[in-house]
């Protein structure tokens, strides 16, 4: 099987899909692998890493001919003028696919969307979405702690005692709990609130309290396990459950997020009015809107002495560990597509249909 792999040409977009372990991989399995000239660059992969993987280096035209065509976003449609009738695409197809199911059909050409993920055992090894949020939960943690004004732990010292600052993480799926464990370990007094049952537990099994289990709806979750869009009597319930705490938090992490549909709005501008001078928001959520009603996607504002951060595309700024996350996902399931060193896509596979069907798996 002839696999190929595309340098990225979105703005800001430094991962690459499949770094040179996982292309000695997938050369171990009997592939040849062309990788663009560049690929890895912005990641840090040089172009010799790949060589001495085993992989041929070429252009977008060569590596865009191949079997199974790997990319982290979206191709675009100069990329897929490469793209043979028959070949497969392996990328994360985004809300506005230009390289939709249906155009590429039209092509002959089949796209495995990455982030139609069923959420089973199985296909965890493939879960971009996990892998990647868990990266931008991370690095969430971290802005908030470079951007506020103070200290994260306690601290005693001979020029006196600081209090530790209080974090307030909204939203704990795979990111929320990321950005929690992250605050915690540097010391910050961390909280957490989600609306799905099953979140409490995770949120105290990593030593955080978990807010306003009142606010929890039982029927939040779907079949899936992720969060439902709430009734517009549940949602008040929920702001005022956690209303208190997001004005007396120093910092607040949001992330919380419903497939398909904008973020839910959890922090007002009244709310913001009303925290301390000084706090941090890191709307994580930004990318769908945002949780805060006054974040504004990839710029920081400020409002009555509040930072609100925005920030898009987080996994993209830990590009080395984000791109060998992403890649050991996409490798993963390049290696459930080949049969006995063949292409085959296997309809009867949850896994495999889920990607394929056009619609999200969620
Ligand atoms: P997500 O990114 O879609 O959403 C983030 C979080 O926001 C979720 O926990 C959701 O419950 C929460 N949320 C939504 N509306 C909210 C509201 N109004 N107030 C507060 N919080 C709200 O979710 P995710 O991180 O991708 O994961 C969701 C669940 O799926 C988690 O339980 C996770 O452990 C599970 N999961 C399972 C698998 C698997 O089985 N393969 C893989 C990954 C994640």
């Amino acid at each position: 099987m002839h696999v190929g792999v595309l340098k990225e040409i979105a703005p800001r977009e430094r991962r690459v899909a499949l770094v040179p372990d996982s292309v000695a991989r997938l050369i171990k399995a009997g592939d040849t692998v062309t990788v663009e000239r560049g690929a890895g660059a912005a990641a840090w992969f040089s172009d010799e890493a790949y060589v001495a993987a085993g992989a041929t280096l070429g252009d977008a035209r060569s590596a865009g001919a191949a079997d199974l065509v790997c990319k982290v976003q979206r191709l675009s449609d100069g990329e897929l003028d490469a793209v043979h009738s028959g070949a497969v695409v392996v990328a994360v197809a985004g809300r506005e696919a230009a390289a939709s199911p249906e155009t590429l059909a039209g092509r002959g050409i089949t796209l495995l969307a990455l982030e139609r993920v069923p959420r089973s055992t199985r296909a965890q090894s493939m879960d971009v979405l996990s892998s990647q949020a868990t990266v931008a939960g991370y690095k969430a943690a971290l802005i908030g702690a470079t951007s506020l004004a103070r200290f994260l732990p306690m601290l005693t010292t001979a020029a006196g005692s600081l209090t530790p600052a209080k974090a307030l993480v909204l939203g704990a799926g795979v990111a929320g709990l990321q950005a929690i464990a992250t605050s915690r370990r540097l010391g910050a007094v961390v909280t957490g609130f989600d609306v799905r049952p099953a979140a409490a537990e995770d949120v105290l099994s990593l030593g955080a309290k978990f807010l306003a289990p009142e606010a929890i709806a039982q029927d939040a979750s779907t079949a899936g396990g992720y969060a439902k869009e709430l009734a517009e009597e549940q949602q008040q319930r929920v702001l005022a459950a956690i209303g208190g705490a997001i004005v007396q938090s120093d910092l607040v992490i949001s992330t919380a997020a419903i497939p398909g549909k904008p973020a839910p709005r959890l922090i007002t501008a009244v709310m913001v009015a009303q925290m301390k001078p000084g706090s941090v928001i890191v709307d994580v959520a930004a990318e769908t809107g945002g949780n805060c009603e006054l974040t504004r996607p990839g710029e920081t504002v400020e409002s009555h002495g509040v930072t609100i951060i925005g920030p898009l595309n987080l996994p993209s700024t830990m590009p080395m560990h984000a791109s060998q996350m992403f890649s050991r996902n996409v490798q993963t399931l390049v290696d459930l597509v080949r049969k006995d060193g063949k292409l085959m896509l296997d309809m009867n596979d949850d896994i495999i249909a889920a990607r394929c069907s056009g619609g999200s798996a969620r």
